[in-house]
């Protein structure tokens, strides 16, 4: 795999301080504005070729990503209902399988998913009757404010400029649409696990590119000129294995009462976090 270096994806510094290393490929800190990104990283182009074999093939894989998803997915619904007046047009950026737009056409909404994995796209539109756009975000070219609501579910974490793709979103939102984002928050996991010389994966190099935080999320989605940015636990998945199960549901719980208890101020590190932000 082709390596290049990069600057911050957020700020544009230069250099940042080692962060970890995981499957050789080295993740750093941004001094200025502490964001965690892989740098070196593959080049341009050398990680779409993965993504088509990314997503699981099985049929049981398949479907215990549904039921592992379900809960959240259900609960995004909600929250995105609570927000703008439904149901409206929505877009689900790098939609799998199609389980959301499924969701949300089942509610009402003109739902359109986004996916650049071939057998996702052909999941989603044979499978689930919904409709796809083979693409990127930018490939995409939607017209300006014509969706009430975007979504990403675990995807911001893989792009090499998230900025952009932010940008984009606010671009193709009508004024009071609303942005919703899922990402993993490894990162304070991955540093206390490396106390240990525990070295779990947790990264998921070389998928993942940046490793946010509720302070880099925040100030991605300022820079990309959406208000109201809020950062909640967001519900937890239900993931087949009984172990992961235990971790992903105590932990959601737990970090949502945390967050419940303290108005909002604590956000327990480690556990997967929804953020939401509005297009003024
Ligand atoms: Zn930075």
């Amino acid at each position: 795999m082709k390596l290049e270096e990069t600057s911050c994806p957020l700020c544009g510094t230069a250099g940042g301080e080692f962060f970890h290393e995981e499957a050789g490929f080295r993740y750093v800190s941004c001094t200025s504005c502490g964001l965690v990104y892989m740098n070196p990283r593959p080049a341009a182009g050398e990680l779409l070729g993965h993504y088509q074999t990314y997503l699981p093939v099985a049929g049981e894989e398949i479907e215990a990503w549904r039921i592992s998803m379900t809960p959240l997915f259900a609960k995004s619904a909600r929250m995105i209902e609570e927000m703008v007046r439904g149901p409206g047009r929505i877009l689900d950026v790098g939609c799998g399988f199609g389980f959301f737009p499924r969701l949300m056409a089942d509610r009402g909404w003109e739902a359109v998913g986004l996916e650049i994995s071939g057998f996702g796209a052909d999941f989603a539109e044979g499978r689930l009757g919904v409709t796809v756009a083979r693409a990127t975000l930018k490939e995409a070219g939607f017209a300006p404010g014509s969706f009430d609501a975007v979504t990403a579910f675990y995807v911001i974490e893989h792009l090499p400029d998230p900025l952009a793709a932010c940008l984009e979103a606010a671009r193709i939102l009508k004024p009071g649409g609303v942005l919703l984002l899922r990402w993993p928050h490894s990162a304070p996991l991955v540093k206390w696990t490396s106390r240990f010389n525990l070295n779990l994966g947790l990264m998921h190099a070389p998928s993942h590119l940046c490793q946010f935080s509720p302070r880099s999320v925040a100030a991605l989605l300022e820079r990309s000129g959406f208000v109201r940015v809020r950062t909640v636990v967001g519900g937890w998945t239900w993931p087949a294995n009984p172990l992961w199960r235990l971790a992903g549901v105590g932990g959601g719980i737990l970090a949502e009462a945390l967050g419940r208890i303290s108005g909002g101020r604590l956000l327990l590190p480690g556990v997967s976090k929804t953020t939401t932000a509005v297009k003024p």
